[in-house]
């Protein structure tokens, strides 16, 4: 049977009385009439209490309104509170529904001041208690356009203009904004003549009940532009919010808010700057100290091959590193193999110096088939994965020297 929507006939109708017309094998309450709305068309559903119990989520089943009370029973079990031919007394949580009474008349009135300033169309909406938000059919919206709107819409609440609801047969002959898929028989919402849209939801008698209507962060989705914007008492609340996170990022640079995006701009350059010459800092110091080590070892006529931990990836510094081992800077004749390993990730980094007369892409051509060595680079430096971790002995056993095991490299 289907449910009668009392909320379409008066959207001020906070509490109720009905009968149980049945109870679903999951749980779902469905009444002979109902003043909670089940959150169709963009509008989140209500919440409230039936008999008391609290009401978790409505929805609509194709004619019926169900209602999911707190605590499901078992399966095949009836919630023991509602039995059908019960009679029920309903209480639709009052400050919600009208928070999103007012969101979602403001939302027809910013879809229609976008269309008649701009000729921006509204594509989809959501009206949420979070957050409400309008998906405008523009590629882009500038900080001067987003005011005048806003200005717009709330000159529209301040006059104070009223909403009727009304039923029609068919869409024929009537001034939508825009067209409907419903044939009849139609629910249409009207601010005065300035929008006419068909709509199941609830909306406030006139737009001063709207209270107020701030817009918010817009964000680019997919070729359109959605923005959020906030009613009411929400509208206070977000700027109230957003004033006090400007107050603090102001303490932060010990100025007025109005200079935060500038002096947060240069700070940003700085620290990029910064950044980029602690790198060059780090990776001269890191070849000093590839050099350095190079220096403490005993040197020998042959062919000078070590090795070296480090615990994480290869990164730049321990190239750095590798290259001051294997420059003639450190020592000369230098004649020095180093490979770095690093624990745990496999990786590895093979240098050799100019004069040891060793081309480390040929070795790893060659060996990569046997230690199962994954990687590329240059005749000087080959880089990579161990496919095999276990195989590692019999590759430094490959190496021209026997292997020296320096300190292991340090985290970051
Ligand atoms: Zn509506």
């Amino acid at each position: 049977m289907p449910t009668e929507r009392l909320y379409q006939e008066d959207c001020y109708l906070a509490a109720f009385t009905a009968t149980v017309a049945a109870v679903d094998s999951d749980g779902a309450v469905e009444l002979d009439r109902t003043a909670f709305y089940p959150g169709t068309g963009g509008q989140a559903h209500d919440l409230g209490v039936l008999n008391g119990v609290p009401v978790e989520r409505v929805a609509e089943s194709e004619d019926r309104v169900l209602h999911w009370i707190a605590e499901p029973p078992g399966p095949g079990q009836s919630p023991k509170a509602f039995v059908p031919g019960q009679a029920v007394h309903g209480e639709v949580d009052w400050d919600r529904r009208f928070d999103l009474m007012q969101h979602h008349t403001g939302q027809h009135l910013l879809s229609a001041v976008a269309e008649d300033l701009y000729g921006w169309k509204t594509e989809s909406v959501h009206i949420g208690t979070e957050t409400a938000t309008i998906e405008l059919a523009v590629g882009e919206i500038d900080a001067a356009a987003l005011g005048e709107l806003e200005r717009e819409a709330n000159r529209r609440i301040q006059q104070n203009l009223p909403v009727h609801i009304t039923t029609h047969a068919s869409p024929e002959g009537l001034p939508l904004r825009k067209e409907t898929a419903c044939t009849g028989p139609l629910r249409v919402v009207s601010i005065a003549d300035l929008d006419h849209s068909a709509c199941g939801g609830t909306h406030v008698r006139a737009t001063g009940e709207i209270g107020s209507l701030l817009c918010g962060r817009l964000e680019k989705i997919r070729k359109n532009m959605r923005l959020e914007f906030a009613c009411g008492l929400r509208a206070v609340h977000l700027a109230r919010r957003s004033g006090q996170w400007l107050h603090e990022a102001a303490a932060v640079f010990q100025s007025g808010p109005e200079r935060i995006a500038q002096l947060a701009v240069a700070q940003r350059d700085q620290l990029a700057a910064v950044s980029k010459r602690l790198r060059v800092l780090e990776t001269q110091a890191a070849l000093r100290a590839g050099a350095d080590a190079r220096r403490e070892q005993v040197p020998v006529d042959a062919i000078h091959c070590a090795v070296r931990r480090v615990p994480a990836g290869i990164e730049d510094e321990e190239r750095a590193f590798a290259q001051g081992y294997c420059g003639t800077e450190a020592v000369s004749p230098n004649r020095a193999i180093l490979l770095t390993l690093a624990a745990g990730t496999g990786a590895f980094l093979l240098c050799a110096s100019p004069d040891a007369a060793f081309d480390a892409k040929v070795w790893l051509a060659e060996t990569g088939v046997r230690f199962g060595l994954k990687g590329g680079g240059t005749g000087a430096m080959v880089s990579g994965r161990l496919g095999d971790p276990a195989r590692l002995p019999a590759l430094l056993n490959s190496l021209p020297s026997p292997v020296v095991e320096l300190p292991p490299g340090t985290a970051r």
